[in-house]
């Protein structure tokens, strides 16, 4: 049954796109369906370019412990275009910046950073660290289940760890990539962030950033542009998806499956016909918001790291700077900066309405105050500022536990099987890509079937 199968997937971002690709290799006859225009392909993991700048949109690190997306770059034919990162990352420590190469293990070990930090607490963080560690899953975290249940926070009064551990390691590894408060995550996601950052050892990118990816399996297979699917309905043993065109108006399309590759909070409206539990946990994830602000320079900056972490004891509004032009040498035009200055999730959903030249001149009155990154004020060509409503979930104790009760109702729902890190694990784009194979190899076997 297989062969020429209709699938629609609803969703171009990296999820959907993998789904999509997966599935047409093993012979369906795919469709993506995607709201956005062809230069938003990829979702969150998407880039555009301004005065020859490729500006990564929104996921910027893509790191080495990525196997399964190198994986999927040679398997699409774009591994040529893969270049490795640097592994230097840097943090803010009483005003100045103290750095570390995650690649190196010694190195990491003798770094200010790690010597900053008390060695019993560094102890204490490891061993729980590495009794977790083979349970934090890409999409699926469930079975971290039996330790969600206290926030970053409180982990460190439990384990009566010294305030700067707090501040300067597991604080900075929450609110950073994920965007969320240490006071509200569940410890999971600061050991989620720390085995893909710290352990990884670099990255890599290309110099159109990350986008290259999404764009490359995109001219791979049949996407519908500013399509917006509006219904899902299971109708005969396969499913019955309806989309509006702002030019071809409504489409009517039956499928043999179908996969819904948008966060959880986007499905609900278009499957009513879940189950009443999936529809409840899908309302109940949490979302960070992004402002984040996009400087091209006309030089690079004196900083060498990758990443700049700002721990909050360090500054209140700004999470991290982003070096792109340190990711790899021809990440940006020739002897150009570019940095991405990410504000907290706090701070974007209190300001989520200030208009972009008071959130420009924030930033930089702001980074001059922090003294770091002098080039954003004096050698700045341009100054663009991006707003994601949803960016990444934040993960409250407990909602590990929630999700594992969730997922077999979750996978019991062929023809609808559901793709991205964002249903039962931490929002990444390894994780989502993980979700689009997991997808695609259930669809098969419910084909097969
Ligand atoms: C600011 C920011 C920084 C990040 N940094 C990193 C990072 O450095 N490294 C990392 O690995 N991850 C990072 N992430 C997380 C990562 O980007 C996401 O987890 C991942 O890209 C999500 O992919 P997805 O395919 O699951 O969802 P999405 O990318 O959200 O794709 C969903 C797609 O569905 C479409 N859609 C929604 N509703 C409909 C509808 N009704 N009809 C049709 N189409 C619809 C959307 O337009 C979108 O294109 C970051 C995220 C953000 C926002």
């Amino acid at each position: 049954m297989v062969p020429g199968a209709r699938v629609v997937v609803v969703g171009g971002g990296i999820a959907g796109l993998t789904a999509a690709f997966r599935l047409q290799q093993a012979g369906c006859d795919v469709v993506v369906v995607e709201q956005s225009g062809p230069e938003q392909i990829g979702g969150r993991m998407n880039t555009t370019t301004r005065d020859g700048f490729a500006i990564d949109n929104g996921a910027t690190l893509l790191l080495s412990s990525y196997h399964e997306m190198l994986k999927l770059a040679v398997d699409v034919g774009v591994a040529d275009q893969v270049l490795p990162t640097g592994d230097i990352f840097g943090i803010l420590w009483n005003g100045a910046v103290r750095r570390l190469r995650s690649g190196d293990k010694r190195a990491l070990l003798k770094s200010d950073f790690v010597r900053g930090l008390n060695p019993i607490d560094g102890g204490k963080v490891a061993v729980d660290f590495l009794r977790m560690r083979s349970k934090l899953g890409w999409d699926d975290m469930t079975a971290t289940a039996a330790q969600d249940f206290e926030t970053v926070r409180e982990y460190c009064l439990r384990r009566g760890l010294r305030p700067e551990t707090y501040q300067f390691l597991l604080g900075p590894f929450t609110s950073g990539p994920a965007l969320a408060d240490p006071e509200e995550a569940s410890l999971v996601s600061a050991f989620f962030a720390f085995n893909t950052i710290v352990v990884s050892g670099g990255g890599f990118t290309s110099a159109d950033g990350v986008g290259f990816l999404p764009r490359a399996l995109a001219a791979r297979i049949s996407v519908v542009h500013h399509a917006r699917v509006t219904s899902i309905e299971t109708r005969g043993g396969g499913a019955v998806v309806t989309w509006t065109h702002p030019v071809d108006g409504e489409t009517v399309q039956e499928a043999s499956a179908v996969v819904v590759a948008v966060p959880p909070k986007q499905a609900t409206p278009m499957c009513p016909g879940l189950p009443p539990a999936l529809l409840d946990y899908f309302r109940h994830v949490k979302y960070s918001r992004a402002v984040h602000v996009a400087f091209g320079l006309d030089r690079p900056t004196r900083e060498s790291s990758l990443l700049l972490q700002i721990p909050k004891i360090e500054h209140p509004t700004l999470a991290a700077f982003v070096m792109e032009h340190n990711q790899a040498p021809r990440r940006v035009p020739a002897g150009k900066g570019l940095v991405m200055a990410h504000l907290r999730g706090g701070w974007a959903v209190d300001n989520w309405e200030m208009d972009d030249d008071a959130v420009v001149e924030h930033v930089i009155g702001e980074t001059r105050r922090l003294g770091v990154l002098p080039e954003i004020e004096h050698h700045a060509t341009f100054a663009e500022v991006v707003r994601l409503p949803l960016c990444t979930v934040i993960r409250r104790p407990g909602e590990y536990r929630y999700a594992a009760r969730i997922a077999p109702v979750l996978r019991a729902q062929a023809p609808i099987h559901f793709a991205g890190s964002d249903y039962l694990g931490q929002s990444s784009t390894n994780g989502s890509l993980v979700s689009g194979e997991r997808a695609a190899a259930a669809v098969l076997k419910g084909l097969r079937r």
